[in-house]
């Protein structure tokens, strides 16, 4: 807060906190009279502990976890059935830690703002994955209508997301959103572009394909392997020769 006033300090905000949690703490309104600050328990209305009402707290807490409410938003976003890089890039949005141009303007980094994409406005997330017309193409050939909310700040709209489509086309949505920002950075670093519809294939092949690995029962076809395959082993050198081992993975 801004020291003697009764404002929230915006700019500190935006160093310290993404979008989101931004959103959340100006939104709390503010007293229009300027006190010290004091202790105040608020389990008594004159504002003084008491072990009864203490007691009495802790009792409705515990009842209260009995129908503990599951919507929270991160908990919903754990429980996403997604590759962990999805899970991975939403939590960093979220978090404020993806390196659009915006966010590296705010950690004061020398850098223009414009989009790498379409070089016509301040690159955000929000812009990148859901309303850059690239992106709005993707969204359209899935036929899904992601324009939701009043507010264009990718957390809320995520949020948003979470309560209005079923597990499935959130699974989609969230995928897709990790393939488009892989395809800016191909932009950006390899100066590499993507059609709509490659696009598209790769996030739902990616997204089958991680679906079907944790499918124990799933039935992997075994046509395409040759006799012989997966029999290798690894054996130890010749004398006085030296074996390269590569993990092709890594
Ligand atoms: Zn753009």
């Amino acid at each position: 807060m801004k020291i003697d006033r009764r404002e929230w300090d915006e700019y500190a905000f935006k160093d310290l906190f993404g979008d989101r949690d931004a959103l959340l703490i100006l939104s709390i309104p503010l007293s229009s009279n300027i006190y010290d600050d004091s202790w105040i328990w608020d389990g008594e209305k004159s504002g003084l502990y008491s072990i009864k009402s203490a007691y009495h707290g802790i009792k409705r807490d515990k009842e209260g976890n009995e129908g503990e409410d599951h919507s929270g938003f991160w908990r919903q976003l754990w429980r996403l059935k997604v590759p962990h890089k999805v899970k991975n890039l939403l939590w960093r949005v979220v978090l404020g830690c993806l390196p659009t141009k915006s966010q590296l303007h705010l950690k004061h980094v020398t850098i223009d703002m414009y989009c790498p994409s379409c070089n016509m406005v301040v690159e955000s997330i929000y812009h990148n994955l859901v309303s850059y017309s690239f992106s709005q193409d993707v969204w359209g050939i899935l036929i899904l209508d992601v324009k939701v909310g009043d507010f264009e700040v990718f957390d809320v709209w995520l949020d948003a997301i979470l309560q209005r489509f079923d597990h499935n086309r959130v699974g989609k949505i969230t995928t897709v959103c990790w393939a488009l920002w892989r395809a800016r950075n191909n932009l950006v670093w390899n100066k590499k572009g993507v059609t709509v519809t490659a696009l598209v294939t790769l996030a739902l092949l990616c997204l089958e394909n991680w679906t079907n690995a944790q499918d124990i029962n799933f039935d992997v076809s075994i046509e395409s392997l040759l006799p012989g395959d997966g029999s290798d082993h690894w054996v130890k050198p010749h004398e006085n020769t030296i074996k390269v081992n590569i993990d092709p993975f890594s």
